[in-house]
């Protein structure tokens, strides 16, 4: 096993060991507190923000930077995980950033650099994703970011329902200071496991990433009249399950007519029966469909025809419809320049061309970077946002490398 080995198995036992870091949880504050340990120990100057996002910074050629902005590369990824979820998603972007430092700054480096640690990456606990990044690209204030309440009483541990209460008590243990300096981004690079299974299919072991996929989110509320189940004459039902199995038709329809090698990733993730049981006509349900790819056009035209075919038939079954748009994304082509440096860095290794149907930080992180952000993957060999998911510690000393090697060759 080599020194980068070691380090990043003795890393994912000693974070991870806290277990399941849903945001604010008792487990994410504590591998918060395990994280600026071990920044502290590589000395890095460590600091929060106004979001609870973390930064350890280490300062070119080793000297203290004293400046109220300093320009710096950015690695990193997200602290939190999904309920259930496991070890590496996210985490590995920390710990393979953390573990390239400890190599290079052995050497003079001539730029500053920041490990980040993103807050609230995953949409579970808000019920929108990427938080801790879109208050450091200023796509939201920290009046509205502290306001959001959590989507569920799944997340009430008693110690506050919004963002800005949550983040309160962790910083009670964390105890961290303020960051008292405006961070100039040149560039930002996130490793990150892939999210499904092409890297393991195809036997490659870096995922380069050109471009970034963005869902629209549609929530279609149907309406028709419940009531027992025994003695409503089949003729004079309105069965709100009926208007759905219209709906799945036409969507089914649409996907097969527009979808062209897999360039349209979609999905109907919720169906959701009001007051659901054994014995009643369901009357009222809601349901949400999701259309990702990065053909805006494409995406644009699935989503209008299915809302507007909705919207007529499902009336002619004497189901009311109520649609309403929960997110239009946007597909983000990263620089093509970066993108070709991590090819370069990573062209010893077997690699596979490839887009990412999931978003990340890197989103919106390339926003605000002079050079733009980048994402690359590593094989992830178990299925992701499940306790199963797994990516072997040698293909993370892979990403270390390519890391390093960015940071040399600025
Ligand atoms: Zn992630």
């Amino acid at each position: 096993m080599s020194e980068n080995d070691e380090y990043i198995s003795y890393l994912l036992s000693y974070i991870g060991e806290t277990g399941n870091r849903v945001a604010f949880s008792k487990e994410e504050t504590q591998a918060k507190i395990r994280l600026v340990n071990e920044m502290k120990k590589l000395g890095l100057d460590v600091y929060t923000d106004e979001a609870g996002n973390i930064y350890g910074l280490l300062y070119a050629n080793n000297e203290k930077n004293d400046s109220d902005s300093m320009d710096v590369i950015g690695i990193g990824s997200h602290i939190d995980s999904v309920p259930g979820g496991g070890n590496f998603d996210g985490l590995v972007g920390i710990l393979s950033g953390l573990a390239a430092i400890k190599t290079v700054k052995k050497e003079e480096i001539k730029e500053n650099i920041a490990i980040i640690a993103f807050e609230c990456e995953e949409s579970s606990v808000f019920g929108k994703s990427c938080l801790g990044s879109k208050f450091i690209s200023k796509q939201i204030s920290i009046e509205k970011l502290r306001a959001i309440t959590i989507v569920s009483s799944d997340f009430d541990d008693g110690f506050g329902l919004t963002y800005g209460e949550k983040l309160d008590e962790c910083n009670k243990y964390l105890q961290l200071p303020l960051l008292n300096k405006i961070i100039n981004f040149k560039t930002f690079y996130e490793p990150h496991i892939e999210q499904g299974p092409m890297l393991v299919d195809s036997n490659k072991k870096i995922g380069v990433i050109s471009s970034i996929a963005a869902p629209i989110r549609v929530k279609f509320t149907l309406t028709g009249k419940g009531g027992h189940d025994g003695t409503v004459p089949m003729t004079s039902r309105r069965d709100a399950l009926v208007g759905f199995n219209e709906l799945y038709n036409i969507y089914r329809g649409l996907r097969h007519r527009m979808d062209i090698n897999d360039r349209l990733r979609t999905n109907i993730g919720v169906v959701d029966i009001e007051n659901a049981s054994i014995n009643r006509i369901p009357g009222k349900l809601s349901t949400t469909v999701s259309a990702r790819g990065l053909d805006e056009n494409l995406m644009n035209k699935f989503m209008e025809e299915l809302i507007s075919r909705v919207e007529v038939q499902l009336p002619d079954l004497n189901i009311e419809v109520h649609t309403e748009r929960l997110e239009q994304g946007k597909p983000l082509n990263l620089n093509p320049k970066l993108v070709d440096k991590i090819r370069k860095n990573a062209e010893k290794y077997p690699t596979l061309e490839m887009w990412s149907g999931a978003g990340h930080d890197t989103v919106y992180m390339n926003k605000i970077c002079k050079e733009g952000a980048a994402v690359f993957f590593i094989p992830n060999t178990g299925i992701s946002h499940e306790n199963s998911e797994y990516a072997k510690t040698e293909d993370i000393t892979l990403a270390c490398h390519i890391l390093e090697n960015l940071i040399k060759s600025e």
